[in-house]
């Protein structure tokens, strides 16, 4: 099993063209035009699975893993707060993803310095 691993400067244009793309997603969506940000956003995911990188924290929560829709909160996805988790209802699919919300003000807390 050889897995050819990535060189540094690959996965950085990797996420770079993610963050793009979500940001293309998230202006299809704001004007109205799903399905196309539904597309943007699973296109930035295939990217993040082909050079190992992670969906930066602020898109993972925006995109689906179940139908891959790109999540608008209060448009297409539910989000409540309790007892220390954020929990998000895709409103296209139904599934529920839960995060935990302390780690997050400890990290956020952590890269604001
Ligand atoms: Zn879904």
């Amino acid at each position: 099993m050889t897995q050819r691993r990535r060189k540094g400067s690959e996965r950085k244009i990797a996420l770079e063209r993610i963050d793009i793309l979500f940001r293309l997603a998230e202006r299809e969506a704001v004007a109205g035009n799903s399905a196309r940000a539904d597309r943007y956003a699973s296109l930035a995911a295939k990217i993040g699975m082909r050079y190992n990188v992670r969906l930066p924290r602020e898109f993972k929560r925006r995109y689906c893993r179940r139908c891959h829709a790109f999540l608008v909160p209060g448009k297409n996805c539910r989000v409540r707060v309790s007892r220390g988790l954020v929990t998000s209802t895709c409103g296209v699919c139904g599934d529920i993803r839960r995060f935990p919300y302390i780690r997050e003000r400890r990290a956020r807390r952590a890269s604001a310095q």
